[in-house]
């Protein structure tokens, strides 16, 4: 990262909600077991997963900056939304309670379940402790929009609101993941490596577009970050991801002319499945391989899509042999117990 990125990152407010830089370990047992070893190939993870407040995962680099201008801006409530089982929402609650901030969350039905696992387990029994207060709103409902009515009531009524959007994904809070890129780099330049790919799932964008930013000003890294799309389709996270980066370097004051849409944003749509918060077969199987060679866990509904996607892709001889590989663990842990039936069997389509 040259040094005019990394003062214009600085400039903006943050606050601390997880230790930084977040360790990389190299996955030996999961090389020999994939055949990534026969290729040539090392697997490393960066535990993105470990973070200090509320269980951790990707959506805490994103509010250290979300919540670095709610301080400045004496905001007194935050409010969010997301899946009923989001991460986002989970962490939004657990960082909120660690800051002496109000939390609301605003939780869309977007995944055909109705069991009390899903609605009451899991993330949501983690935002009740964290003392978030919640609304379920029904299939259909526009949470942007519900959340925003709930905004303008607050303020009527002389309060600070702030509305965060899903996944904190604004270009602010992307902001936490060119941080990461530029983690990434320190590494490297520590450790003699140099990662031919540095591999993200994409939901609401943040991750890999705040990536693509930290990197796009390192010469010679262009495609580096290779993303597997779970929310939405292929084109529309594609397109999505590309507006994001541009704001994301325009808030950064970079030039967004190093930039090369179609080199720099890769998206593969190929494993998401039926639909966002649907299992599939190559995802259980990918999480499980994970927990029983190495004993690290992934989320049924983002990293363990993505590494399904790394691992077929490795199958099928689309990663370059004898490179170095980085998987970025996101978090998403507590959504496991939220999906406990489809671990039980091997009868889950
Ligand atoms: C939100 C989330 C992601 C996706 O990150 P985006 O920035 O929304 O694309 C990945 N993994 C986990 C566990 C998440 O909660």
């Amino acid at each position: 990262m040259t040094s005019v990125l990394k003062s214009a990152f600085e400039r903006h407010a943050r606050v601390a909600l997880m230790q930084q830089p977040t360790p990389i370990a190299r996955l030996t047992r999961l090389e020999s077991l994939s055949g990534a070893q026969t290729r040539g190939i090392r697997l490393f993870v960066k535990r993105d997963d470990l973070g200090e407040v509320g269980g951790g995962g990707n959506k805490l680099r994103k509010l250290e900056f979300l919540l670095g201008y709610a301080l400045a801006e004496r905001v007194d409530t935050v409010i969010t939304l997301g899946g009923i089982q989001s991460n986002h929402a989970r962490l939004t609650a657990a960082a909120c309670a660690n800051l002496g901030l109000t939390c609301e969350l605003v939780l869309a039905d977007m995944v055909p379940r109705h069991d009390a696992e899903y609605r009451e387990g899991g993330n949501v029994m983690l935002d009740r402790l964290f003392g978030a207060k919640l609304t379920f709103l029904s299939p259909g409902s526009d949470a942007r929009s519900v959340a925003a009515a709930r905004a303008e009531a607050l303020r009527a009524r002389g309060h600070r609101p702030m509305v965060i959007p899903a996944g904190g994904s604004s270009a602010l809070g992307a902001l936490g993941y060119v941080k990461c890129a530029q983690e990434i780099l320190d590494y490297e330049a520590a450790h003699g490596v140099v990662f031919r790919h540095v591999v993200v799932p994409n939901g609401s964008h943040g991750t890999q577009a705040g990536l693509v930013a930290g990197f796009a000003r390192a010469a010679g890294r262009g495609g580096i970050v290779r993303a597997y799309s779970v929310l939405s389709d292929r084109e529309t996270t594609y397109v999505n991801t590309v507006n994001l980066v541009r704001e994301t370097l325009a808030l950064l004051d970079a030039d967004a002319s190093d930039l090369k849409e179609d080199v720099d944003i890769v998206v593969q749509g190929d494993y998401r499945g039926q639909a966002y918060g649907l299992p599939t077969p190559a995802m259980v199987d990918a999480v499980r391989l994970l927990a029983r060679s190495e004993g690290i866990l992934l989320d049924p509904v983002y990293s363990g899509k993505a590494f399904s996607g790394l691992l077929g892709d490795l199958a099928n001889d689309r990663l370059p042999p004898n490179s170095d590989i980085l998987f970025v663990a996101t978090g998403g842990t507590p959504s496991l117990f939220a999906y406990r039936d489809t671990f039980d069997g091997c009868d889950q389509a």
